[in-house]
């Protein structure tokens, strides 16, 4: 996993160390995005100075796999692009995290076709997914902070047997009220 696996057994420095790593790491999450059509654009958006992600240390995306730790898909995924998500997800150093950002990603959205996945966690771990379509930056914003508050629990579940890697599954719930229309666009407005 990294260096806290050649740390000592339970002590108060192993402790306070791990506590340490878990700060560092949580402050400076490297996304890598995997942004395939317009939820990619809200992810974009979520880094621009408007939104300004960097105020989370999570601005830094890194285009390599071998130097990010939180893989965020936005947008859908077609079957023949299934392989290179995988393997971008395998190239990924552990400990590392999933984001399924939108309708698309999560379940294939209005895309019910054979050509697209319906839902990416039929294929790898999801640890948050963030509802919306497409989400807005607040929205993909908060689901960045569930995965910092993992780190910061040290929730990593892994299987007992096999040691293989769990997903953590949390759903995200709107937590901003849609505002009302500027003009009344009802059926039989006048
Ligand atoms: S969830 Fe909506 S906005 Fe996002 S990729 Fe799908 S259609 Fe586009």
């Amino acid at each position: 996993m990294g260096l806290e696996t050649a740390l000592p057994v339970d002590g108060y420095l192993t402790t306070q160390l791990t506590r340490v790593v878990n700060w560092s790491r949580r402050s400076a999450v490297w996304p890598m995005p995997f942004a395939t059509a317009c939820c990619g654009i809200e992810l974009m958006a979520t880094a621009s100075s408007r939104y300004d992600l960097s105020r989370f240390g999570a601005e830094v995306m890194r285009f390599s796999p071998r130097q990010a730790d939180l893989l965020i898909v936005a947008g859908r995924v077609a079957v023949k692009m299934l392989p290179v998500l995988q393997r971008i997800y395998v190239q990924m150093t552990e400990p590392k995290w999933v984001i399924s950002m939108g309708a698309c990603a999560s379940t294939g959205g209005v895309f019910d076709t054979y050509a697209t996945v319906q839902g990416i966690d039929q294929f790898i771990p999801v640890d948050v997914y963030v509802p919306g379509c497409p989400p807005r930056p607040e929205m993909l914003i908060e689901g960045i902070m569930a995965i910092q508050r993992i780190i910061d629990e040290e929730n990593i579940p892994r299987d007992p047997t096999t040691g293989k890697r769990l997903p953590l599954e949390i759903a995200l719930n709107p937590t901003h009220e849609p505002r009302p229309q500027p003009v009344d666009v009802s059926v039989g407005a006048t």
